[in-house]
């Protein structure tokens, strides 16, 4: 049924709060909820039905979402064939908690899954079923490759997001202590070498194999390497593939597993089933999780079975067997590869880049337009600080005043004008997400069922929202301080890495 054909829900008033309705929830969980809650501050809408790319709050507003429970839902809420595959499990008296057990619920999802895999890795794969989060699998990966290897340090990127439990695995019981080397991931409008492009990259990887190879480098072989192929929550930055070959290259010939984190690029969202497949690289141990599970939650580590050296329990827990996920995650898969919406995916998303281009040549104020597929940002620049911050820095330190902070004409990111667009994005009916190193990236993550008609209501809502945002920012309150006018000093921003926007 439609979403416009289902009659108002009446919402009862709920105790500790006067209100009634949305208005009486919001408060309530204002009240209740933890300070470290997120999606919720920006977003205080209360969802009570959706379909598809709509959301209904309970006021009776709908909202195209383009943030799909953080790239979740690749058909999007409450899909017909998701539904179907719940209800049958349902229908059926199949338990829905089993552990680890064999059932064949999760038969048919580890067949699917399987058909999925890049050849090169399905012909050998294992699979560890893991606890529902991404995170989770994370640190499945994580200790399979320790134990595998018999070595303890990791190679992992600047920017990288891979969930929020290092800490849960640090202070567990016999865990084996942790050393992160962080390198160099080629993000093309700040390169860190300030050059970006091909030879950005190529730095990258050499910077990279050097250390690794340094006998005096500090790092040693480590037990794997970790890397995002498309980064999500470090603000929509996509691998070249050339590099993705090396990082490969580089860790083959040193016996260094490579771990590829799919858990937000994974099931069509880049254009590829998996966004590995746009390199033709074949990781050691892929880590999968969100549009997996069909809305539900489930997570996954799909390995080489050279590595499966773990004694049995090495890795337990509970929640390992959620039968209505692997049911919404088998017909999930099922539907996307039989319905090529990879493809569809990496079409579309090309014209929605190329429309925001055009949009980014009216506005300053994008300093970069980027993405894979139906995974697309938005970097949001203060044009004027440019200036500025150029002018100050020849004055006070002339042999520096050389373009160093990415390619050239990189300007400061504008957190204060991303949350503005978000929330004049939201009065316009549409949600978007926010992500990058200083959350002034605009992310869109729509599902991969998203109409033509549907995409271009998005874009016309986020243009409209930005050019609102834009106008606004020359009145009070979002001047000075605001990353977007002149003597502005950046505003304090939760860092997106230490817990908000996942
Ligand atoms: N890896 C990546 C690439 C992610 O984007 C995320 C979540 N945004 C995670 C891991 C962690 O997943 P979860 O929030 O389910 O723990």
């Amino acid at each position: 049924m439609a979403v416009t054909e289902l009659p108002p829900i009446p919402l009862p008033d709920g105790p500790g709060g006067t209100g009634s309705g949305a208005q009486g929830i919001l408060r309530r969980q204002a009240l209740r909820e933890s300070a470290a809650r997120t999606y919720a501050r920006a977003l205080p809408i209360v969802p009570v039905r959706a379909r598809g790319l709509t959301i209904e709050g309970a006021d009776g507003h709908r909202y195209l979402d383009c943030l799909s429970g953080a790239g979740t839902l690749a058909l999007g809420h409450n899909h017909p064939v998701v539904l179907e595959a719940i209800r049958g499990v349902l229908d059926s008296g199949a338990p829905l908690q089993v552990l680890d057990l064999a059932t064949p619920v999760k038969d048919a999802f580890t067949e699917e899954l399987f058909s999925t895999l890049p050849p090169g890795l399905a012909r050998h794969a294992r699979v560890q079923f893991c606890g529902p989060a991404g995170t989770d699998a994370v640190e499945a990966a994580l200790k399979l490759v320790r134990t595998a290897t018999g070595r303890d340090g990791l190679l992992a990127f600047s920017g990288a997001y891979h969930g929020m439990t290092a800490g849960a695995l640090a202070a567990s019981g016999g865990a084996p202590s942790v050393s992160t080397t962080r390198l160099p991931f080629p993000y093309d409008y700040r390169c860190p070498f300030g050059v970006g492009g091909e030879y950005g990259a190529e730095l990258s990887a050499r910077w990279t194999e050097r250390l690794v190879d340094d006998p005096k480098g500090g790092v040693g072989t480590p037990a794997g390497m970790i890397l995002e192929p498309v980064q999500g929550e470090g603000g929509v930055i996509p691998a070249p593939d050339g590099w993705l070959r090396r990082m490969r290259d580089i860790t083959a010939a040193r016996s260094i597993p490579l771990i590829v984190d799919e858990v937000q690029t994974g099931v069509g969202r880049t254009g590829a089933f998996w966004a590995v497949q746009h390199s033709g690289v074949v990781p050691d141990v892929m880590v999968l999780s969100k549009a997996i599970g069909g809305s539900m939650p489930l997570a996954v580590v799909v390995y080489h079975e050279a590595l499966d050296a773990w004694r049995p329990g090495a890795h337990a827990g509970t929640f390992r067997g959620n039968q209505l996920a692997m049911a919404a995650g088998a017909a999930t898969l099922a539907y996307v590869r039989e319905n090529r919406l990879a493809e569809r995916a990496a079409a579309l998303g090309e014209r929605m880049l190329h429309r925001l281009r055009q949009l980014a040549e009216r506005y300053p104020h994008i300093g970069d337009v980027r993405g894979r597929g139906l995974m697309i940002g938005l970097e949001l620049v203060d044009p004027e600080a440019e200036q500025l911050a150029a002018e100050q820095l020849a004055a006070e330190r002339p042999e520096a005043a050389r373009p160093g902070s990415g390619r050239p004409g990189a300007r400061p990111a504008a957190p204060m004008l991303a949350a503005a667009v978000q929330q004049e994005c939201l009065q316009r009916g549409l949600i978007v997400e926010l992500g990058g190193r200083h959350s002034a990236v605009i992310r869109l993550l729509p599902p991969l069922t998203i109409t033509d008609e549907q995409a271009e209501a998005v874009l016309d809502r986020l243009a409209d929202a930005l050019d609102a945002a834009i106008r606004t920012a020359g009145a009070p309150g979002l001047g000075p301080g605001s990353g977007l006018g002149p003597g502005s000093e950046r505003p304090p921003v939760a860092s997106p890495f230490v817990g908000d926007h996942r």
